[in-house]
């Protein structure tokens, strides 16, 4: 059999597809990546097309990859969500196909799947259940031919319950860590604060200490701060902090709100990075919708740094979002 896999979106390696290509390579198939959503004038009739795109932004990419490969299986949350690729590949066979992404040094992987929270904007419950161990380091790690370089999947990393392990086998293992989907630090204790700064996680280009975390709710504020100030007194700057901030979710939102959230964290050194509810979806928006993606730019381009919010121009701009590709708000 021929096998087209294709990544229509996302910046990082995509672990479903890797597992595909793997397995079906397994199966002694002729597996070929692809990243065009259109077939190129060399490529061969499939007899298999699988597609993902993770994000809903993606909706007409997707529309032109299915109509270039009628039946093609395309999955992720800017596809067909509830399809899981354990349907098609053995939850017992691991291996990961890399050789999409020759340019990747790293190794990707989760310690754990699911979330101890069910936050109703979010998928992460649905398709993944509760907080569960899954790979440990050295399953996830390709070996000695790759850089100690380990990019995280994790939703909940201290909802593992095996999570004192896995600190033990990265910080010993003298690991580089990014935990890409970030840490809740509504939960986080002082035990694992301390855990955080022996990991000392990395961005995304393993270039500068980070760690990714988010405040979505303006009811969480102490408990977002409580969780700051364990990271701070553990020795972990919170210059080192990068915090999603979803916007236009909660129907009480004013721009006052948002404001306050941001103001208190660029108040304490923290990296605000706003999403906006609603994406494609027209329904899903607030009446607020605009003028956040106004707001979103103006903190992303870091231009808050030095101009007020009101006096800033609704020019468009190219934003890099981390672990995502580029594009333009
Ligand atoms: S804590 Fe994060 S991963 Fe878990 S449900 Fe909420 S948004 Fe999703």
């Amino acid at each position: 059999m021929i096998v087209r896999i294709t990544q229509i979106d996302g910046k990082l390696p995509n672990l479903a597809l890797m597992r595909l290509a793997a397995w079906h390579r397994a199966q002694g198939d002729d597996v070929r990546w692809e990243r065009g959503v259109s077939p190129g004038l060399m490529e061969p009739a499939y007899d298999l097309v699988y597609g993902s795109a993770i994000f809903a932004t993606s909706a007409k990419a997707v529309e032109v990859f299915r109509a270039n490969f009628p039946g093609a299986i395309v999955g992720g949350s800017g596809g067909d969500s509830a399809l899981r690729v354990e349907a098609i590949v053995p939850t017992q066979f691991t291996a990961l196909d890399y050789s999409g992404y020759p340019d990747f040094t790293a190794s990707i992987g989760y310690t754990m799947r699911g979330c101890r929270f069910k936050c109703g904007f979010c998928i992460v419950p649905k398709q993944e259940g509760k907080a569960r161990a899954a790979s440990p380091i050295a399953q996830i790690w390709r070996g000695d031919d790759y850089p100690r370089h380990l990019h995280l999947l994790d939703n909940d990393f201290f909802g593992n319950p095996e999570w004192r392990d896995r600190v033990d086998d990265i910080v010993d293992g003298g690991f580089k860590v990014c935990i890409n989907q970030g840490i809740n630090v509504r939960l986080l204790d002082d035990e694992q604060a301390t855990a955080i700064v022996k990991m000392a996680p990395w961005d995304d280009g393993f270039s500068r200490r980070r760690l990714y975390t988010a405040w979505d709710n303006i009811g969480d504020e102490r408990v977002f701060f409580d969780g700051i100030d364990r990271l701070e007194h553990a020795g972990w700057k919170s210059t080192w902090v990068f915090a999603y901030m979803l916007v236009g979710y909660d129907p009480r939102e004013t721009i006052e709100r948002v404001m306050h959230r941001l103001n208190r964290m660029v108040e304490r050194g923290i990296r605000p990075y706003p999403m906006v509810f609603g994406g494609d979806d027209r329904r899903k928006r607030s009446p607020l919708y605009p003028t956040l993606k106004r707001l979103q730019r103006w903190v992303i381009t870091r231009d808050y740094m030095h101009k007020p919010f009101e006096e800033y121009s609704t020019k468009r701009a190219r934003v890099e979002v981390p672990g995502q590709a580029s594009l333009f708000v």
